[in-house]
């Protein structure tokens, strides 16, 4: 079989490598982490930076294509790669979705909305900040995430002092909008233009990271769930994007539709399709990448995930303590994936429980017990 490689060894890569090789490819991760969860469950494990030259040539003569599953992976190493075999997504891609700059700018060119925002990269931009952006939120234009690399702010002089704690680096302050709910969706789009679409997801963000995510009939309105699928879609093709995307939304309390950010891979919001889909993101990504054909996805179950975030393991105190599964898992429609990460820390994403049941009523029932054995508060 051939080797399909990931740039990056974190769960994604993990659940990447287990859909590959259900479908018979071997597998290769580059990443410097001997113990990362991806590198675990490979075939291959190279253990470099993702700028080494050694390694990316190494993984270029493993490999028959490559993909990634870390956002923050340079640029320049995706190129690298793409003189040799193919690369999806592209370098070209990830580097706007890397810079929240270029990709607020790709937003308006594909006219799709988003929060009013402007770039201080300067203390001329600071000086100018016209005060109707406030209260805003400031966000290092590169390498945040889970909340990362963010502050809120309601006046100019904590605008001031914010910009100071990030260092002066080039930022965005985007405006505070009053959210009503969040939502995303994935997109996969192959190499002849072919896209396809999972569901829209309804998500729950807790201190910045995602907490829930629920998925059925009747979840959000059904203007919405059309609006966003078409603005993913013209996100992905305006990024002429090979690959799974996800796309990220706020829905406004006067339920407007405005875009977030996009993640250039398959998305934590996503991992509900392992076991609520007929096709997961997961084989959406191998598809994408060997040039197999794209099938639109059915959903044959209403679903709840929830994120298992290290948290639930000091339940009792300072002591790392395995939850409670046996008892979770006695519950229908209980899915565990855990990452095999060696060890748990606060708000580190450990693994998800997916739910699936024949009813948005039933799963929300289970989902809700589930919760409540673990510790994770009510949704
Ligand atoms: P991710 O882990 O999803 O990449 P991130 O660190 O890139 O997260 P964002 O998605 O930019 O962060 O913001 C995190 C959360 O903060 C959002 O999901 C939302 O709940 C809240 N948030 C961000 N921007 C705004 C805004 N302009 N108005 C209101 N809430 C916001
Ligand atoms: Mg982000
Ligand atoms: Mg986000």
């Amino acid at each position: 079989g051939a080797t399909l490689g990931v740039l990056g060894g974190g769960q994604l890569g993990r659940m990447f490598a287990h859909a590959a090789q259900s479908m018979g490819y071997f597998t290769a991760v580059l990443d410097q982490d001997p113990t990362s969860p991806a590198g675990l469950v490979s075939h291959h494990h190279v253990r470099t930076g993702y700028e080494d030259p050694q390694g990316l040539t190494e993984l270029a003569r493993l490999c028959a294509a490559v993909t990634t599953e870390f956002e923050n992976v340079p640029a320049g190493s995706l190129n690298r790669l793409a003189e040799s075999l193919p690369v999806s997504p592209a370098g070209s891609a990830v580097a706007i979705a890397q810079d929240r700059a270029a990709e607020k700018a790709h937003f308006v060119k594909c006219g799709v909305p988003c929060a009013p925002y402007a770039v201080i990269a300067t203390p001329e931009q600071l000086a100018a900040i016209n005060e109707a952006l406030l209260p805003g939120i400031l966000k290092t234009a590169r390498m945040g995430y889970d909340g990362k690399g963010q502050i809120r702010v309601k006046t100019r002089a904590e605008l001031v002092a914010a910009w100071d704690e990030l260092k002066n680096v080039a930022c965005v302050l985007e405006k505070m909008l009053p959210l009503a709910h969040e939502c995303s969706v994935i997109v996969a789009r192959g190499r002849n233009g072919d896209i396809v679409n999972l569901p829209v997801q309804r998500n729950l963000h807790r201190d910045g990271i995602l907490a829930v995510t629920e998925v059925y009939e009747g979840n959000l309105p059904a203007t919405q769930v059309e609006q966003a699928i078409a603005a993913a879609k013209s996100v992905a093709i305006g990024l002429d994007y090979v690959g799974v995307l996800c796309v990220e939304f706020f829905v406004l309390e006067n339920g407007q539709l405005v875009v977030n950010e996009i993640a250039p891979r398959p998305h934590n919001s996503g991992h509900y399709s392992q076991n609520a889909m007929d096709v997961s993101q997961f084989e959406l990504q191998v598809r994408c990448m060997t040039n197999l054909p794209l099938v639109q996805p059915r959903q044959h179950s209403a679903t709840v995930m929830l994120n298992l975030l290290g948290d639930l393991w000091f339940k009792d105190g300072d002591q790392a303590r395995t939850p409670a599964w046996d008892r979770v898992l006695a519950l229908p429609g209980c899915h565990l994936h855990l990452y095999g990460k060696v060890d748990a820390k606060r708000a580190r994403k450990m693994g998800h429980l997916n739910i699936t049941a024949a009813t948005p009523a039933a799963v929300r029932a289970t989902a809700l017990q589930a919760a409540e054995i673990l510790g994770i508060a009510p949704f």
